[in-house]
């Protein structure tokens, strides 16, 4: 499918093993996409079994990261959020933490 000369990554895709859904294997950003875009599952490179998006992350520079945990083998994976990734998701993955807190959210107030 590639033409001679021409980068293999910027035309191969990505098909989700979830919603299967094809995008770009490239996100806008230029970083390989390591998840579906929109419903942001991915596929494990080392067991090629599905993962399911777990937490989101910042790191120092403000780059978001999209936690995965894979349904194989259960290692966590990371990878970076893409700016055309499903972005209501993204925010539900982030608050779920807020809203099933370990503790009484009561406690706050008297710290
Ligand atoms: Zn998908
Ligand atoms: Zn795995």
């Amino acid at each position: 499918m590639s033409h001679s000369g021409t980068p293999i990554s910027h035309l191969s895709t990505f098909s989700c093993i979830r919603c299967g859904l094809t995008a770009s294997a490239v996100a806008p950003s230029g970083l390989p996409r390591t998840h579906c875009p929109t419903c942001l599952a991915g596929r494990h490179g080392r067991c090629e079994a599905r993962t399911h998006p777990i937490a989101v992350a910042v790191q120092r520079d403000g780059t978001w990261m999209l936690i995965q945990r894979c349904t194989g083998c259960d290692r966590l994976e990371a990878g970076p959020v893409a700016s055309d990734d499903n972005q209501l998701l993204l925010i539900r993955i982030a608050v779920k933490p807020l809203a099933q807190p370990p503790f009484p959210l009561e406690h706050l107030a008297q710290l």
